[in-house]
């Protein structure tokens, strides 16, 4: 067996497939966000960033470097090992207590990523519930896929944001049956809410638990920043309601919130929670600066959304192919995933302007596109040259010769 040539010719496909990743070698400077500088291993230049899921550049927020540089100060670095083993900073005491009441939930569990959070979280809650049937909507993340594998419980999974569709799914399994609805608020790659009242509803009709990602409105959306379910006081109507740090809070981490049985049931039974080390307090402490601010202050999530539309009208009267969103997100439909990768590419060198090729897996074959992210920090004068550049990039590389039809 050539160990090392397996591995190579799984590479080999990707080139062949077009979609091989390169990563882009960026560096952030505070105080200038979105631009950051670009080494491309020859030079480096500064470029601004159309992509990144610091949806509201808390990551830079001065009040935030300083409660993650304070308590690094004041308690070191690293966390000292599990919390089973070595004990709970305080820092993760106070976090965890913040963000129980940003969702008004009995109590909360906050883990090393909300990858995790989702793998750890799903797969035990579905393993103590005794002949689990997970109902999982079929765009959800990989990492729920992954909680759910990880289960071994039976899965169904129905049409994306389907009410319809999920309530025979419920009907089939019966009252009696214990059932998981697994769904996010927003689908991060479309921008697309589903439809939360309904499906609480057919929950509650049917006698089955419910478990919300809100991974990508959790900070942006609601008057405290509590997520699409704080927007439309829907907080109460689902059970588990799971989040990241690491977006529109700029930091690191994930979390669940829901009743403290199962956040209890959860913190005792999960792997992925017990056996690895802490999050820092340090970014703990800057988590929780992050969310004190946004439950407070409106500003941010209004320039936000500001922003966003501008840059969906300026790009719409261009006639790009913007894909419909509801929300911050705007999707450009590319189509191809060679295009794709070559719009960034030529972006970036020609234009100074990072916005990453999205492809298969991430999103389904012939559905590539740009996702573009705009934060309170992309003003008019950005959005005007982010428009100059797409158009030329879509006419220099042909896109609009291979698609020139809007998607959706
Ligand atoms: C990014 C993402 C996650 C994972 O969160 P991390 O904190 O980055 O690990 C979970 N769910 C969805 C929908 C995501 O987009």
């Amino acid at each position: 067996m050539d160990y090392k040539k397996v591995f190579q010719e799984t590479i080999n496909q990707l080139y062949t497939e077009k979609r091989y990743r390169v990563f882009a070698d960026l560096e952030q400077i505070v105080g200038a966000f979105p631009h950051a500088v670009w080494h491309d291993g020859v030079e480096s230049r500064e470029i601004t960033v159309w992509c990144s899921n610091d949806y509201l550049g808390m990551g830079q927020h001065p009040d935030i470097i300083q409660a993650l540089c304070t308590a690094a100060g004041n308690t070191g670095v690293g966390a000292g090992g599990t919390r089973n083993i070595s004990g709970t900073s305080h820092y993760l005491v106070e976090l965890e207590e913040e963000l129980a009441d940003l969702h008004h939930k009995e109590a909360s569990l906050v883990f090393t990523s909300g990858f995790i959070s989702n793998e750890a979280s799903i797969s035990t809650i579905a393993q103590l519930l005794p002949d689990c049937l997970i109902l999982s909507d079929e765009l959800n993340h990989a990492s729920m896929i992954e909680g759910i594998r990880r289960s071994g419980a039976e899965k169904q999974v129905f049409r994306h944001s389907d009410p319809n569709h999920l309530e025979r799914l419920l009907k089939t399994a019966g009252q009696e049956r214990a059932k998981l609805i697994v769904f996010e608020s927003i689908y991060s790659m479309d921008g697309d809410i589903a439809p939360i009242r309904e499906i609480a509803d057919l929950a509650e009709k049917y006698n089955a638990m419910t478990y919300l990602d809100e991974v990508h409105a959790v900070g942006m959306y609601g008057v405290r920043g509590g997520g699409i379910t704080d927007r439309d006081h829907l907080t109460e109507r689902i059970d588990i309601i799971e989040g990241t740090l690491a977006k529109a809070y700029g930091s690191l981490g994930g979390y669940i919130t829901g009743p403290r049985s199962i956040i209890d049931a959860v913190r005792c039974y999960a792997p992925g929670f017990i056996f690895t080390t802490a999050l820092p307090p340090s970014i703990a402490a800057a988590a929780t600066a992050a969310i004190r601010h946004l439950k407070k202050s409106q500003r941010e999530r209004t320039l936000q959304q500001r922003q966003a539309k501008q840059t969906k009208d300026a790009l719409i009267s261009a006639g790009l192919p913007v894909m419909p969103s509801q929300t911050h997100i705007v999707p450009v439909f590319v189509g191809n995933p060679a295009l794709c990768t070559k719009a960034t590419d030529h972006l970036l060198r020609q234009h100074s302007i990072y916005i990453q090729a999205i492809n298969y897996p991430t999103v389904s074959q012939g559905k590539e596109r740009l996702r573009i992210t705009p934060t309170p920090f992309h003003d008019d004068v950005l959005i005007r040259m982010l428009q100059h550049a797409l158009l030329e990039t879509w006419n220099a590389i042909g896109i609009s010769d291979f698609n020139s039809s809007a998607a959706g």
